[in-house]
């Protein structure tokens, strides 16, 4: 249900990579829900200014940045910006990611390495790092969540196309799991979202557009899911309806 808060009663919620796809959709039912929004992009000024549109339209503050948060630097001015701007935080939606060509072992490369674990993986520990400094009771906090959206190919390996993109997820459901742990006198909780086949652009980054309307016959539902169903199980880790989990996750993968 749609709550109408204003002023300095609306919680704040970081969202990286949310100018398209599920960080899209996440930020929309974010902004619906009582959350003013600071929605980070890499590049795409003119998807980021539309979700900051449609935010505002439905009552909610929002803040873009652009920049990469694979980048240490561009974590920390991300963050000091939030602080600038709205002087809390109460949420961190770990989102942004990108999945390379498909391959085999064969065609690892270090370089395609560096790249997706910086990217996929060093973001998250960064961003969390920032968001555990202005959450922790420790730090002077008031507490806060955090989901990590890592994929269901964390389970699966994604053998013959994206191993590494598979192993990087696997990595952020580790750090969901002991950053958990570290932050759970804290009052932080952190919990993670793996999602199945998702239609967004990601499939056309990794060198196949049609690639959910390829496989959906091999899931349990039939179908490939949509970001939106993707955003209500973020949008549950983060609210207070799931106070009593933390280190856990939710698969939203149509059965896979
Ligand atoms: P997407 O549609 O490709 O959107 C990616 C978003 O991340 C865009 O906003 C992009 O910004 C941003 N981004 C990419 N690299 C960035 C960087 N280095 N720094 C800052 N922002 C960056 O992706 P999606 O499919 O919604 O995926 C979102 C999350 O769900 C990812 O963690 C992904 O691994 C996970 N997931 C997706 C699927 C699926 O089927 N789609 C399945 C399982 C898991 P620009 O718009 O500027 O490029």
């Amino acid at each position: 249900m749609s709550q109408t808060l204003t002023g300095n009663t609306r919680k704040v919620a970081i969202v990286t990579g949310g100018s398209r796809g599920i960080g899209r959709a996440t930020a929309l039912l974010l902004a619906a829900n009582g959350y003013d929004l600071c929605i980070n992009y890499l590049s795409n000024t003119a998807a980021a200014e539309s979700v900051k549109e449609q935010v505002q339209a439905l009552g909610a503050s929002c803040l873009l940045f652009q920049g990469d948060v694979s980048d240490e630097e561009c974590v920390v001015a991300l963050f000091n910006s939030v602080d600038a701007r709205f002087s809390r935080l109460d949420a961190l939606v770990n989102n942004a990611a990108l999945m390379l060509p498909q391959i085999s072992i064969e065609q690892v490369t270090q370089q395609r390495l560096q790249r997706m674990f910086c990217t996929n993986i060093s973001s998250y520990f960064l961003c969390a790092r920032e968001a555990v400094l202005r959450m922790a009771f420790k730090h002077g906090g008031k507490g806060g969540a955090i989901v990590n959206v890592s994929s269901l190919a964390a389970r699966t390996g994604s053998p013959h196309e994206y191993m590494d993109y598979a192993a990087s997820k696997g990595a952020i459901d580790t750090l969901t799991r002991g950053l958990a742990r570290e932050m759970s006198r804290e009052g932080v909780r952190v919990n993670g979202v793996r999602p199945g086949l998702i239609y967004t652009d990601m499939h056309r980054d990794g060198g196949e557009p049609g690639r959910v309307d390829r496989v959906k016959e091999l899931l349990p539902l039939g179908r490939g899911g949509q970001p939106e169903e993707v955003a209500q199980a973020i949008y549950w880790l983060l609210s207070d309806n799931s106070s009593f989990t933390t280190g856990d996750r939710i698969d939203v993968a149509g059965g896979s």
